[in-house]
């Protein structure tokens, strides 16, 4: 493969090291490795946050740089399903919080996490803010969902809230796209009715409920599904990839130009 010079990890440290007074946002996408049902490979959440990361920085470079994609997280919730993969909590803080230190040390400024599972958005949330506080440079936080306006899938079959949680409509139809070879579109079940929820508690990406919570995935699934992967087409994968990767692209271009103002310091000052 050619040398991408899009890419953090294909450059030389020169090459680094004259890019920084361009300036450009670094994006770090993170995944995870956990079970995605039956029919979706272990790899769903990384591969979908690298790849949409790639384009959206491919749109915007040279004012974007992408690093290599973290594969691990933080996932007991989903460890009686084999192959998943957990990192304890306080290590995937640290670990991600020392990737976006580092870069700032090398004189980068902005930084954006890009998430590609649910269950890491309390952890990156504390990642970004433990960069912004630590280093010399501003780090947001991104899901490749969280910027979707509602007429962005107004091909949506399954119903609301509910269908679109985990190894769902939305998840299997970009990985129809994006990974097609590593769909199982056969061994896909509608996984709904079996999962418990209430006027206060569920889940869908496109509108969670007011209520924080999360117990063991198999206490409300047994297909490790939440959601309704069955009427998912690679169609809608290429509606949703086109308009996720277009909606972090503005917010990339947004983001390098966010002004990183002084702090103050307002406590009361000694007299000399
Ligand atoms: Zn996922």
């Amino acid at each position: 493969m050619a040398k991408r010079p899009y890419f953090y990890q294909d450059l030389s440290w020169p090459e680094l090291r004259d890019l920084t007074a361009a300036d450009p946002v670094i994006v770090l996408p993170v995944g995870t490795t956990e079970q995605h049902g039956p029919h979706l490979p272990l790899a769903t959440d990384y591969l979908t946050a690298g790849t949409i990361a790639r384009a959206a920085v491919e749109q915007v470079a040279p004012r974007a740089l992408l690093m290599e994609a973290v594969p691990y997280s933080f996932n007991e919730h989903h460890m009686d399903f084999p192959g998943t993969i957990t990192i304890d909590v306080h290590t995937i803080l640290d670990y991600i919080a020392a990737i976006g230190t580092s870069v700032a040390h090398h004189g980068f400024r902005h930084i954006v996490l890009f998430n590609g599972h649910g269950s890491n958005v309390p952890f990156l949330d504390v990642a970004a803010r433990m960069i912004t506080n630590r280093a010399n440079a501003v780090c947001a936080l991104v899901s490749w969902w969280s910027l979707l306006k509602q007429e962005d899938v107004a091909w949506r079959e399954s119903t609301f809230p509910g269908g679109m949680a985990h190894g769902c409509e939305a998840e299997t139809s970009l990985m129809l796209h994006i990974k097609p070879e590593l769909v199982e579109m056969d061994k896909a079940v509608r996984t709904i009715d079996e999962v418990q929820t209430s006027d206060h508690i569920w889940w869908d990406i496109m509108g969670g409920s007011g209520v924080f919570f999360q117990e063991f995935f198999s206490r409300n699934t047994t297909t490790g599904v939440i959601g309704d992967p069955t009427v998912a087409t690679a169609e809608k994968g290429r509606q949703l990839f086109d308009v996720a990767t277009a909606r972090f692209a503005a917010f990339l271009d947004e983001f390098r130009q966010r002004e990183i103002r002084p702090r103050k310091d307002l406590h009361a000052q000694p007299e000399n």
